[in-house]
């Protein structure tokens, strides 16, 4: 029997793989360029880490979360999210006693669902969480910089805001009274998991995806209206600096995202171009989460962004220009001329750092050697063969160009090759 990856698992093949390298590459000095600074975070967590911040009755507790007894019989997790982590790690090394901290971090998440298109059991976040700061102005900065990510990316007119706020731990008490009683009225006509829900996370019912749900829920009271002073003072705050700057959103009273820590702003970009999976990146602040973990009151915000979903847009806009892994090949004939190939390619590798460079190994007819330099993007090919090696010489042949090729010395070719790629 063949074995295969497991499911849910993905394997990035170089052209996939390529997109990613280019999404990362584009939104790394974006975060730099706000002052933000990377930290590193392991993937394996204890497992009531997450069952106490992410929440026991969200999705990823209750059922998404690969969890493992090791050798020494604790539980462990692979992380499902990364906000649980980063809160532990700056609690535990002190990063946030009394300090602002602007973090990132980029990595594998793992969660036990339905694999589909933008939906993986390995998946790869960028997510950012900023401590000490209670907002609205580091709110706006955070929408600000994912803004100016999808400007980099050239995603602008894929993606829209869509922004809500949850209000504090009491205003929403309050409301989720009032949303039981609503719901409960007509508890026949919602769906099998809201029902459940009813009893376990009320708030949850609001994003259900079910028709009839939605239905009921076109009447339903709304949290947004339900806001306590300081909450709507800043939600005000950050509407007036996200229109002030021209980030456009809209309002969507029913966000409430998947996690429990979430209070005041909650946010996502979403996308038409996904299907079901149209979410790229989901935030919002969590004021309590800090305490939950023993620390003192530490307001935060973060989000985090789905690179796979972010990859599937970029491949599916053609953002990127098809860019071929090679600026040189270097053709050989004959076991003299493929042992000189090697040398050549090694002293230009060592006089042109930067300069991508490919040699063909083996045996090879000089047409499937100069058809696989023209697959590799390469602008020119150099061959090598009986004659070049007995004049010390080399043939160039431009690929892009109108030019002809030529023989050249080695020192000619590397003044050549200086006035092409310099
Ligand atoms: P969804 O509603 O799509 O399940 P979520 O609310 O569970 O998303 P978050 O926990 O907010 O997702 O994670 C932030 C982002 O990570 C999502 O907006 C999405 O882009 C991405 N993401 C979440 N789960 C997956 C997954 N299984 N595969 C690929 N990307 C994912
Ligand atoms: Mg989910």
């Amino acid at each position: 029997m063949k074995i295969q990856a497991v499911r849910g698992m993905q394997d990035l093949l170089p052209e996939s793989k390529a997109i990613y390298r280019y999404v990362e590459d584009t939104i790394r000095p974006v975060l730099k360029s706000y002052g933000y600074s990377e930290i590193g975070l392991p993937v394996i967590e204890s497992t009531v880490l997450f069952e106490r911040l992410v929440g026991e009755s969200t999705d990823i507790v209750e059922k998404e979360m690969y969890t493992f007894t090791d050798r020494s019989g604790d539980s462990i997790t692979l992380r499902p999210e990364g906000t649980a982590g980063c809160v532990r790690s700056a609690q535990q090394n002190g990063l946030i006693y009394n300090q602002m901290q602007r973090l990132w971090y980029a990595g594998s998440m793992f969660r036990y669902e339905r694999p589909q298109k933008g939906r993986f059991r390995q998946f790869e976040q960028i997510g950012v969480e900023c401590f000490g700061m209670p907002g609205p102005d580091i709110d706006a900065e955070i929408l600000f910089l994912t803004a100016r990510i999808w400007q980099e990316l050239g995603l602008t007119s894929e993606v829209t805001l869509e922004l809500n706020s949850l209000g504090n731990v009491s205003s929403r008490g309050a409301y989720k009274t009032e949303l039981i009683e609503y719901l409960s009225a007509r508890e026949d006509e919602l769906d099998e998991d809201s029902k459940k829900r009813l009893q376990t996370n009320p708030l949850r019912i609001l994003d259900s995806k079910d028709a009839g749900t939605q239905a009921i829920l076109k009447e339903a009271p709304l949290l947004i209206d339900h806001l306590d002073d300081e909450s709507k003072r800043d939600f005000d705050g950050l509407r007036e600096l996200l229109e002030r700057a021209q980030v456009p959103y809209v309002i969507n009273p029913l966000i409430v995202r998947g996690l429990d820590y979430y209070n005041k702003t909650v946010f996502e970009w979403t996308t038409a171009s996904l299907g079901a999976q149209g979410t790229v990146c989901g935030g919002g602040r969590y004021d309590t989460l800090v305490e939950e973990l023993g620390g003192r009151p530490t307001p935060a915000v973060g989000f985090a962004i789905g690179l796979d979903r972010v990859a599937l847009l970029v491949a599916e806009n053609s953002v990127t220009d098809k860019v071929g892994d090679l600026d040189l090949f270097i053709a050989s004939l004959g076991s003299e001329a493929r042992t000189e190939s090697m040398l050549l390619a090694e002293q230009l590798r060592r006089n042109f750092v930067g300069l991508n460079i490919g040699v063909h190994c083996g045996d090879g007819k000089l047409k499937s050697q100069l058809k696989r330099a023209d697959n590799s993007g390469a602008l020119i090919a150099l061959i090598l063969g009986e004659d070049e090696i007995a004049a010390a010489e080399v043939t160039v042949k431009p690929l892009r160009a109108e030019d002809p090729q030529r023989r050249m010395s080695w020192p000619a070719l590397e003044r050549y090759l200086k006035k092409v790629f310099d």
